[in-house]
């Protein structure tokens, strides 16, 4: 280090500090700030001082203050043992800094400057080498793999800057920090850097087809979001983003979830931290913690690691996509990070834009929702991975017409708009669904491997919402009795969908995931029973008979069938419908 690289605080407001005497400094290189040399990013570079974001609280800095320049952008370390981790916005881990202080999470939330580093340098991997003296390796080759859990098998794979020839192989048990092998007797570790803000390089990019398969079947049948691909959650105070994510991070059918808590409430957190390493895996019996990294920013952490967050959890979820895996990234919520993105804007005294986010806020949003993709990783395996971003947006007051909904909107492919009406009425997920959408054509990937009716029952349920939406406004002014007895028979089936099919408690047993040949033999259900009921209402039978038979008692306990005996049961109610309701 020379003395250029040491300069000091020429002015403090907020998260943001300003620094001269760093004439070499490079926008995006992390500082450390003060005695305590807290964590900074260089953000702009102007007549010749440093203007830093402050990823930890600044009070006690001063005039005066040391600022060092480590001339290295924001990175995150990628390597085995991310796996399990919990790790703050810029990637510390908190388990191991909470060990450090006077109690675990306390307040602030991590004592400040700490440095430990994010994966552990004691513990070592029992490897096993792939690559062999005198192989030509080049970018994306995998070179040695570890069982990082149960659940994930690491592989160390060739930086994306290196090719050579393997000169040597590292012993079979290494630490993050001994050389796996030697590439042109250079070592590689398993251990590697990685900026945040750039994305990590892939052989090719593919379209997303095939869905990522959430359980809930308002996502799934109505709405579905593909691997690859992303979707925006936007819904006010207490309409359900938290537990549709939470449920997501359960149930989903990824390899590995990253999950981003970023600037929600601590116990929220606290709750996913303590329930995880509980919750086990129903496809693999492993503890779901084995594949899951937390990133934890909560609303009482510093407010500018909050973009530092979304990047490390974005990163490491690439990581994980070039090993091939497919991995799904939950932020909650982005519209905290949107905040905070405001709150160090106006500490710049930048020009503000709509609504006094900065004019590059739908810039930056793009940059994360862009990180979506399902690709070839480079290598010669062709490995093929994705990452899919599931961002809970918070609207304040629940107005969508927000900045940070309207971008994420225009960003994601899939919509899932959570409405305060059906949240009041404990409609869960209030997903509504004639707002929301998804703009996915996964229609063929369900016909051809799940149900072959599968678009068809689909696109039948949402015509029919739709027209049962319609006909509400008749219903409202003059009465059910207006209705056509056909139109009643839709009024009746659009309740069934919405109370039978479309609600799913997250905190039933049975019901909080639901697999797709349920989903589909539940709407095959349904629809059977709508088209028994047009026939039986043309011939005279009464509807209000018909809508209050033991068929439809047992539709709305479908729902807790069991998966095994999905199939029977509804082919047994399918013939009671036809004995029932036509005749
Ligand atoms: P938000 O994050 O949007 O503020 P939460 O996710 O915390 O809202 O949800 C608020 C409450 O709504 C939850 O505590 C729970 O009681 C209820 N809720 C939300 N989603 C569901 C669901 N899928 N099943 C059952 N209850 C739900
Ligand atoms: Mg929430």
């Amino acid at each position: 280090m020379t003395s250029a690289d040491v300069g000091s605080v020429i002015r403090v407001s907020g998260p943001v500090v300003v620094a001269e005497g760093l004439p070499r400094t490079r926008v995006y290189n992390v500082v450390r700030v003060g005695r305590r040399g807290l964590v900074g990013e260089v953000i702009r570079l102007e007549e010749g001082h440093a203007v830093i974001q402050v990823y930890e609280e600044t009070s006690g800095l001063q005039v005066g203050s040391k600022v060092v320049d480590s001339k290295r952008p924001l990175s995150v370390e990628l390597g085995p043992g991310l796996i399990g981790g919990v790790f703050d916005g810029v990637q510390r881990p908190l388990p191991e800094m909470a060990a450090t202080e006077d109690g675990p999470y306390a307040e602030p939330f991590v004592r400040r400057g700490i440095e430990v580093p994010a994966l552990d340098r004691s513990r070592r991997w029992a490897i096993t080498h792939l690559a062999a003296v005198g192989d030509e390796v080049g970018p994306g080759d995998t070179l040695a793999t570890v069982a990082e859990t149960a659940a994930i098998e690491h592989r160390i794979l060739v930086p994306p800057d290196r090719n050579g020839t393997v000169t040597r192989l590292g012993e079979s048990e290494v630490t993050v920090t001994d050389p796996v092998v030697w590439i042109d007797d250079e070592p590689v570790t398993a251990l590697s850097v990685w900026p945040v803000r750039r994305r990590r390089p892939v052989g090719h990019r593919l379209d997303p087809l095939a869905p990522l398969i959430t359980g809930q079947r308002v996502c799934d049948t109505l709405f579905p979001v593909a691997r690859g691909g992303s979707t925006t959650i936007p819904g006010g105070f207490g309409t359900g983003k938290t537990v549709l994510e939470q449920t997501i991070a359960r149930h989903a059918d990824a390899d590995v979830i990253v999950f981003i808590g970023c600037g929600e409430r601590g116990n929220e957190l606290a709750e996913v931290l303590e329930e995880f390493p509980k919750l086990v895996d129903p496809t693999t019996g492993a503890p779901l913690i084995e594949r899951t990294v937390i990133i934890a920013n909560t609303s009482n952490m510093p407010v500018a690691a909050r973009e530092a967050s979304i990047y490390t959890g974005i990163t490491i979820a690439e990581y994980y996509r070039d090993q091939g895996y497919d991995v799904a990234v939950l932020a909650d919520s982005t519209s905290r990070w949107g905040e905070a993105l405001r709150e160090v804007s106006s500490h710049l005294e930048e020009l503000p834009g709509e609504e006094g986010f900065p004019a590059y806020l739908p810039s930056r949003l793009a940059e994360f929702y862009e990180r979506a993709g399902a690709a070839v990783a480079l290598g010669e395996e062709a490995r093929q991975g994705s990452v899919t971003i599931i961002g809970a947006v918070s609207p304040p007051g629940g107005d969508f017409s927000e900045p940070v909904t309207q971008y994420s909107l225009r960003l994601a492919g899939t919509f899932w708009a959570l409405d305060p009406d059906l949240a009041r009425r404990r409609h869960y997920p209030a997903v509504h669904w004639t707002r929301s959408y998804s703009l996915y054509e996964t229609d063929e990937w369900f016909d051809d491997n799940v149900d072959p009716d599968w678009s068809e029952q689909r696109h039948w349920a949402m015509e029919l919402l739709g027209r049962a939406e319609e006909l509400a406004g008749i219903v409202q002014l003059l009465g059910v009795d207006a209705l056509a007895p056909e139109e009643r028979v839709t009024f009746v089936v659009a309740q069934m969908l919405r109370e039978d099919f479309l609600q799913q408690s997250a905190y039933d047993e049975v019901d909080a995931y639901c697999p797709l040949e349920k989903q589909a033999w539940m709407l095959r259900v349904i629809r059977h029973f709508h088209d028994a009921a047009v026939s039986g209402v043309a011939k005279g039978v009464p509807i209000e008979s018909i809508s209050s038979g033991d068929v439809v008692a047992t539709i709305g306990r479908m729902r807790r069938w069991p998966d095994a005996e999905v199939e029977d049961r509804g082919r047994q109610l399918i013939e009671q419908i036809d004995s029932e309701v036509t005749t």
